[in-house]
């Protein structure tokens, strides 16, 4: 059976442009996960005519319709009458549900006069599957008819999340009765029309597993899928598949099933029992800030300089003042310098260092902006790389980028590729 769904988004505020639908980019993104491809993605105000014409079309092309919003308890919210109705299903008052509705006024709300109109969301299809929604009040609910599955969750994001994640995908794959597996690869320093290059034979090759790229800022995902009945079936298809993606792009892949390069460094820097600091100058503290966002950091960060000005690089981390009159301060010496005095300052085993220029203008020795030196230095000595960040698209995009950078420059010392 071949499954494709079409989400029905419901909401005037979506069409006059006041939020944007990122339900539907989460929903596509979760249900591309589990298998079922996503074929349209429709948008409705909460009219109930245009709604079930929306549906009319809907039905003819998709098995599965999941709609977000109109399940609140207020005027507008028209999603279950109209689908009732559309469907041919009566709706049922649900007194657990409704008596959920109360506690969750009570409790959590802490009041006790609960509005007539919410009596509305314990009113379900009859026979439906209910999604229950510990995160709010209105319920989702999915149910079958004519061999088309119409799944109902609300439209606040994170309660629609919630009951995707935790609900609705359990219904979903009792559908497909298999279950897909994935397993996601993180490559730092080679754009995605590279990786896709030097992967095109594999990724062409089959359709169970598969291997698919996504970009992300400044790095690319390959995210490899299988279907299989069971855990260990599914490895069995990845391993092999994972094994020889990583021999064609060898340590430009800095992790899998990790979130950022610098939950990498922190693992590799336990592992190891070391510990780092950052001097800053035009990332103005973005390393310190991403790494102890980090749980945990505190094993293993042991502070950080943001050195803005020459006269901070020379009192806080003893840069010489000739060194920066004479190379300027976005310079590979200076970026040495700094990194070998934050070592020392904050006395740690690795210190990195950044500075460049971030735009929008060029810096009073006419370096192009995305000029940016990254400096390294450990008890093996002091490196430095000069990278051209020019094509970033802004001044925050340039620090992100050369925060990417800076971490991967930490990775790899670690892994005693450069150093
Ligand atoms: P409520 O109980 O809050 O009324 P509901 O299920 O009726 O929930 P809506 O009334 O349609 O949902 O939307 C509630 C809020 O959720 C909207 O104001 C909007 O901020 C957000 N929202 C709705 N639909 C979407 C969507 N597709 N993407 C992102 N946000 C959405
Ligand atoms: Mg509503």
């Amino acid at each position: 059976m071949q499954w494709n769904a079409e989400l029905i988004a419901v909401g005037t505020e979506l069409l006059l442009g006041n939020i944007a639908n990122t339900d539907a980019q989460m929903l596509s993104e979760g249900l591309s996960t589990i298998g079922i491809n996503v074929y349209y993605h429709t948008v409705v105000g909460d009219n109930p005519q245009r709604l079930r014409e929306a549906l009319d079309i809907a039905r003819k092309r998709a098995n599965i319709i999941i709609t977000t919003g109109g399940l609140g308890p207020t005027y507008d919210d028209l999603t279950k009458q109209t689908i009732c109705e559309t469907f041919g299903l009566p709706l049922e008052f649900h007194e657990d549900i409704w008596e959920d509705i109360c506690a969750y006024f009570t409790k959590r709300m802490k009041r006790e006069d609960i509005p007539e109109g919410n009596k509305q969301q314990a009113m379900l299809p009859v026979g439906c599957t209910v999604l229950d929604n510990p995160v709010g009040t209105a319920p989702g609910c999915a149910f079958e008819k004519d061999g088309i599955h119409v799944l109902m969750l609300p439209g606040p994001p994170f309660e629609c999340r919630y009951l995707f994640e935790n609900r609705a995908k359990a219904y979903l794959e009792k559908l497909t009765h298999e279950k897909i597996y994935s397993h996601e690869l993180r490559i730092f320093g080679m754009g995605e029309s590279h990786v896709e290059q030097a992967l095109h034979e594999i990724m062409v090759r089959g359709t169970n597993p598969t291997l698919a790229p996504y970009a992300k800022t400044g790095e690319v995902m390959l995210r490899a899928t299988a279907k299989a009945p069971t855990e260990g079936e599914a490895e069995a298809l990845l391993r092999p598949l994972i094994d020889e993606v990583r021999q064609v792009l060898g340590d430009v892949i800095y992790g899998e099933d990790v979130d950022s390069l610098e939950e990498v460094v922190l693992a590799l820097l336990k592992e190891r029992n070391m510990t780092l600091s950052a001097a800053e100058s035009c990332t103005g503290g973005l390393i310190a800030k991403r790494f102890t966002d980090l749980p945990g950091a505190s094993a293993a960060f042991r502070g950080g300089v943001v050195s803005y000005t020459s006269e901070v690089k020379e009192s806080a981390l003893g840069v010489p003042h000739e060194l920066i009159e004479e190379h300027g301060a976005v310079s590979e010496a200076v970026a040495c310098a700094m990194a070998e005095g934050c070592r020392r300052v904050c006395g740690s085993d690795i210190a990195v260092s950044v500075t460049g220029v971030a735009g929008p203008e060029r810096d009073e020795r006419d370096h192009p902006v995305g000029t940016v030196f990254i400096g390294l230095a450990t008890k093996h000595g002091t490196i430095c790389r000069q990278i051209d960040l020019s094509r970033g698209r802004s001044r925050g995009h340039i620090r992100t980028l050369a925060a990417h950078h800076a971490f991967d420059i930490v990775r790899r010392s670690l892994l005693h590729t450069v150093l």
